[in-house]
């Protein structure tokens, strides 16, 4: 892997940035401009060089195709705004776009294409796509470690295409990941909430033999809840997840890690409805399960007081909603504490996960902050991951 910084010829020439600004929305405004801001030294860097910069992004999931609400827009002009630099939105059909429609102007200096992922080719990793891509410019620069598990056009395909290179948030975020796994102080205890059941559930099974406890909180949950054969109403869930499941559960008990799974959670009719605490048995049909409860919260704080390292990974609930924020709070004060005294080691990853430590002001609290979710936990189990490998 060849770091921007190492490489001396950038001057004027076209870089093809893929950043991962998939900040959360709601309404079409920024709540949280952390990973924004942690790419602006990368900008800064590039612009100082006279390079002519293509960004490239994803928002949310719109599944290939155009979805109003997941527009780059505002975070364009969230970027134009903090660069005090106007930043393009292209929203030309990519397929349609060639080199002669990009920087016309002398003083257009960065330009920004429109939602990489309204492009089904994209998620397929199509080789044709990425090659297009590549004819808009002369160098590659993967700068979205938080999209780096995924096999996808614009991480892996594209480096088969143009010169590639990592970009400076990227070699911080590796180097420090290196650090951590390689100097880890047991007992490990690593946190899984969230709602990305589908992409972590799988990741799980893989940290049992390295860590000594793993707790399953949020919506993650949910699937372990059922499974132990209680009603979980309509609540979030995956399909089809009982085998694995049951291989998490029969593999733990071999290498002898704790599964923690919550014992009480917090339920409501809707996401704004009236929190309410409940044992498992008595969720009922029309309820969504929201938060963790009390019980459990106490479970994971003596379990948090017994690690000396803590790896934690998606918020406990709803967190968006002040009522089912408890359990994620109470998570993240304990680890502030035993961070303070220094009895643990700990390190929180993901755009949720830091989106709400910020809104806590606890990040400065945690030794280390990745803004990366699911890429983090698949870096944990020692997977190379594709786009790193294609820096390579
Ligand atoms: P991260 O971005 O930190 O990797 P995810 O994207 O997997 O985390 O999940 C974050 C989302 O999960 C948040 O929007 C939060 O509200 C949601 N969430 C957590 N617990 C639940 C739950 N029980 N039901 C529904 N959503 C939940
Ligand atoms: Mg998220």
């Amino acid at each position: 892997m060849i770091s921007i910084r190492e490489k001396a010829k950038l001057k004027d020439k076209k870089i093809l940035l893929r950043l991962d600004l998939n900040v959360p929305l709601e309404n079409g405004k920024i709540i949280d401009t952390t990973r924004i801001d942690k790419i602006l030294p990368t900008l800064k860097f590039l612009i100082k060089q006279n390079s002519k910069i293509i960004i490239l992004s994803h928002v949310g999931r719109p599944k290939g195709k155009f979805v109003n609400e997941l527009t780059l827009n505002p975070i364009c002009e969230d970027l134009s705004k903090k660069l005090s630099q106007n930043v393009k939105l292209i929203t030309k059909n990519i397929n349609n776009i060639n080199n002669k429609d990009l920087f016309k102007n002398n003083d257009e200096k960065i330009i920004m294409l429109e939602n990489i992922r309204f492009y089904l080719e994209e998620e397929n990793n199509d080789p044709e796509f990425a090659k297009h891509l590549a004819s808009l410019a002369d160098i590659y620069v993967n700068e979205a470690f938080s999209c780096s598990h995924r096999s996808h056009a614009s991480i892996h395909q594209i480096s088969n295409f143009l010169p590639s290179y990592s970009g400076l948030q990227l070699d911080l975020e590796v180097s420090a990941l290196k650090k951590i796994t390689s100097e880890i102080k047991r007992p490990i205890t690593c946190i899984i909430g969230g709602s990305k059941i589908s992409t972590k559930i799988n990741v799980i099974k893989n940290l049992i033999c390295k860590f000594d406890n793993i707790v399953i909180v949020g919506g993650m949950a949910n699937n372990v809840i059922k499974y132990m054969g209680y009603n979980i109403g309509k609540s979030l869930q995956e399909e089809n997840s009982d085998l694995i499941i049951k291989e998490i559960f029969s593999l733990s008990k071999k290498e002898n890690c704790k599964l923690v799974y919550p014992e009480d959670i917090v339920v409501g009719k809707d996401l704004n409805g009236t929190p309410q605490i409940k044992e498992l048995n008595e969720i009922s049909s029309d309820e969504i399960i929201l938060d963790i409860g009390p019980k459990t919260i106490n479970i994971i704080n003596n379990i948090i007081d017994e690690s000396n390292t803590i790896f934690w990974n998606g918020p406990a609930g709803y967190f968006e909603n002040p009522s089912f924020a408890n359990g994620s709070i109470k998570i993240a004060e304990n680890i502030i504490k035993n961070n303070k005294s220094n009895k643990i080691y700990s390190v929180a990853g993901g755009g949720d996960t830091v989106s709400l430590l910020n809104s806590l002001n606890a990040v400065d609290n945690f030794n280390f902050v990745s803004t990366a979710g699911g890429a983090f936990l698949e870096y944990l189990e020692g997977k190379e991951l594709p786009g790193i490998k294609a820096l390579n």
